[in-house]
């Protein structure tokens, strides 16, 4: 039977239907895909040696002759044994085999096998036990770099290793090649057949990492394919055109001057807002760097242009905070402002939605219920999300799906993230980086602490609140009982609930403590934090309902409570809401856990300030799997490639996507539509997002 890339696996000799069914399991279901499938690792199984050379306690190959007839014994129930001897030019040894019936037989006296396993016991009595032979003349798995792949129940390594060795001999030459032969001699990448064959079965080291090389290139080539596809398809709609006003005109309403990075990213939205394509652009930058009035600026130049912007914020608290910086700002400038959260209900909510409909109103502020049914736009120009990473891609367009014309769209993140990824994870936007602080900030003081110190630092807490300032206490959890303990750590969790009733009562009798925390009603919630903002509250003891864009000056001190508990980029985040004024800040990161690794984790946030660097170090730490959430973000899962690790070759499968796209831009031409496919299957979990 001729063998090719479709063929069902359950023509394979040996794939019957309960191994079909297994291998099915593993989403195995033709030789093309198993093919595909690598390797998890390898076992090297090239050493040879004689019997009297064996290292103690390594794996080795011996070609060994069977000396007599094995012998047979039935040891108890469930536990047959098979001994032998076997000798070498020099040597002997015995064999013993557990619960292998059929090598009594199979084994035959006077004939030559290839042995793999331990050696063991003193000169005068070596032995191996269960030990892999094959015989000389048909060796298969033996004396060479063995590839181990993740397993089902039903499924042996030899059974899969066994089926995809058949399959290489007869049609590893078939797999196709989809890299273009100029990008192979550029990059120094192997082909497609030379990969395939040596990232299963390499004939050595230097094959395999070659065969690995080019193959996490293809697939992080095809990955940047696709999305430099999603990218050139979105630029050929039409969108708005806008006028650009004198800038000055803007900036004279600020009471400061803006950063240059601030200045240089206004300059990529006016090239933009301006180029009658819709933006699509990301702004990353830092917590502090002033996201907010980049936004400020794009609504601006909407309003001018008389059309109207919507601004979507995760929460209440920080929309609402938004409302209360922006209003002020815009509406001197004639702007009209409003709020939409889900606390505007009744006639107010009415009064709202008839506002933005008939076009009394330039800017609305909001929570997701700027996503709700009633909400129509007169003509929704801008669409801005800040903090992207809590809105999936699809609620961002939800609200861009409310506008005629294909509306500018700005996402604010201040999730650093290295700068080659964030091209991976938002392909399809243009990313503007905010690389410089404000002027005058300096860099909030951070330490590790134990809980050794915890008196210290209630101390600490007490003097800066002397000194006017004011502090947070971010606890992991609202009340206690509320997060499971980890194997192994008896730590209790701080909880905010009987946490801040512990700080009044017993430790800042003297001080004013509030409370917020995700479970509070958001009037409330608001309620606290507009006390928190005024100076009516010393202490604020919360949740991570904090951690994003709450701005209050005055705050210099942020503790962390069982910090082991957070990523060090929310950490990071945290941390971001004190330096924000004139005084010099401090974090305080309070751990109990003794893990050394835990702690040198934290430690990097006391080394460094600079959330791309932070960010690396999640990643690194975490993978990118945690980090973004990848599936979340609608990326392929990948087969080989790390996103995290190869970002080198990244960078270079990036470039080269994109200069073969400048070449043939939708991959339409004959010798391009190997590639497609490719590309197509990569994203095939995701729809056929390129129609
Ligand atoms: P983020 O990037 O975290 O959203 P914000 O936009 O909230 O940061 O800005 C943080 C603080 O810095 C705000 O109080 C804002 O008014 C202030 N700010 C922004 N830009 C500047 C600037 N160029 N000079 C001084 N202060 C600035
Ligand atoms: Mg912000």
């Amino acid at each position: 039977m001729a063998i090719t890339l479709d063929t069902s696996l359950l023509e394979l000799p040996g794939v019957g239907r309960s191994r079909g069914e297994s291998l099915a399991r593993l989403g195995l279901t033709t030789v093309g895909e198993l093919l595909r499938r690598y390797p998890r690792s390898y076992e090297d199984r090239r050493q040879t040696s004689t019997i009297a050379s064996a290292p103690e306690g390594v794996p080795v190959c011996l070609h060994l002759m069977v000396a007599e007839q094995p012998v047979f014994s039935h040891i108890k129930q469930g536990l047959d044994l098979v001994k032998v001897r076997l000798v070498d030019d020099a040597d002997e040894l015995t064999a013993v085999f557990f619960n292998q019936r059929y090598l009594r037989s199979a084994l035959r006296e006077g004939e030559q096998y290839l042995c793999f396993g331990k050696v063991e016991g003193p000169p005068w009595r070596r032995q191996m036990t269960n030990p892999v032979c094959e015989r000389a003349d048909r060796v298969k798995f033996n004396g060479r770099i063995l590839p181990v792949y993740a397993l089902t129940k039903g499924i042996s390594n030899n059974l899969l290793a066994g089926l995809v060795q058949r399959c290489l001999e007869e049609c590893a030459d078939q797999v196709e090649e989809t890299l273009p032969h100029g990008l192979r001699q550029a990059y120094g990448l192997a082909t497609a057949e030379f990969a395939c064959r040596n990232i299963h079965f390499p004939a050595d080291e230097t094959a395999l990492e070659t065969a690995r090389r080019r193959l996490i290139f293809e697939e992080l080539f095809l990955l940047s394919c696709g999305m430099a596809l999603l990218r050139r398809r979105r630029e050929g709609e039409a969108g708005l055109a806008f006028a650009l006003p004198p800038p000055e005109e803007f900036t004279g309403l600020l009471p400061f001057s803006l950063t240059g990075a601030q200045r240089r990213v206004m300059g990529e939205l006016d090239a933009d807002l301006s180029s009658g394509l819709p933006m699509n652009r990301l702004i990353q930058g830092d917590v502090g760097s002033g996201k907010t009035m980049l936004a400020a600026y794009a609504a601006w130049v909407t309003a001018r242009n008389g059309c109207q912007c919507a601004l979507m914020a995760p929460t209440e608290l920080l929309a609402g905070q938004h409302f209360q910086s922006l209003a002020p700002l815009l509406e001197q400038a004639g702007l009209r402002v409003g709020l939409l959260t889900g606390s505007v209900k009744g006639t107010a909510r009415r009064e709202l939605y008839a506002a933005l409909a008939e076009g009394r109103l330039d800017l609305v502020i909001g929570t997701h219920a700027l996503l709700s049914q009633g909400v129509e736009f007169a003509r929704l120009g801008l669409v801005i999300t800040d903090e992207q990473h809590r809105f999936g891609v699809a609620q961002r367009s939800a609200l861009a799906a409310k506008a005629r014309t294909p509306p500018h769209v700005l996402v604010m993140s201040a999730t650093p993230i290295p700068r080659t990824l964030s091209l991976v994870i938002y392909g399809d936007l243009d990313v503007s980086v905010v690389d410089e602080l404000p002027p005058g900030r300096s860099p909030v003081a951070t330490y590790v602490v134990g809980e050794d110190k915890r008196e210290r630092m209630y101390s600490f807490v007490r003097r800066l609140v002397g000194e006017g300032r004011q502090a947070y206490l971010v606890c992991p959890a609202v009340e206690e009982g509320d997060l499971p303990e980890e194997e192994g750590e008896t730590q209790t969790l701080k909880a905010a609930v009987p946490y801040a009733h512990t700080l009044q009562t017993e430790v800042f009798p003297d001080l004013r403590v509030g409370l917020v925390h995700g479970k509070l009603k958001s009037r409330d919630k608001q309620a606290v934090m507009t006390a928190f903002a005024r100076g009516e509250l010393d202490v604020l003891v919360s949740t991570t309902v904090i951690e994003v864009g709450v701005d209050v000056p005055n705050a210099a001190l942020m503790v962390v409570e069982n910090a082991e508990r957070f990523g060090l980029s929310q950490l990071h985040q945290l941390r971001g809401r004190v330096g924000r004024g004139k005084h010099q800040s401090y974090c305080v990161l309070v751990t109990a856990s003794r893990s050394p690794d835990s702690r040198e984790r934290l430690r990097v946030l006391a080394r460094t300030n600079d959330g791309f660097q932070i960010a690396e170090e999640d990643l690194r730490l975490r993978g990118p799997g945690d980090f973004f959430g990848a599936r979340q973000h609608g990326l392929p899962q990948l087969a080989i490639a790390d996103l995290a690790g190869d970002t080198r070759v990244l960078k270079q499968a990036q470039g080269a996507a994109e200069a073969l796209l400048a070449e043939d831009p939708g991959l339409q031409s004959p010798e391009h539509a190997g590639l497609l496919e490719q590309v197509r299957r990569l994203f095939a979990a995701h729809g056929d997002i390129f129609n």
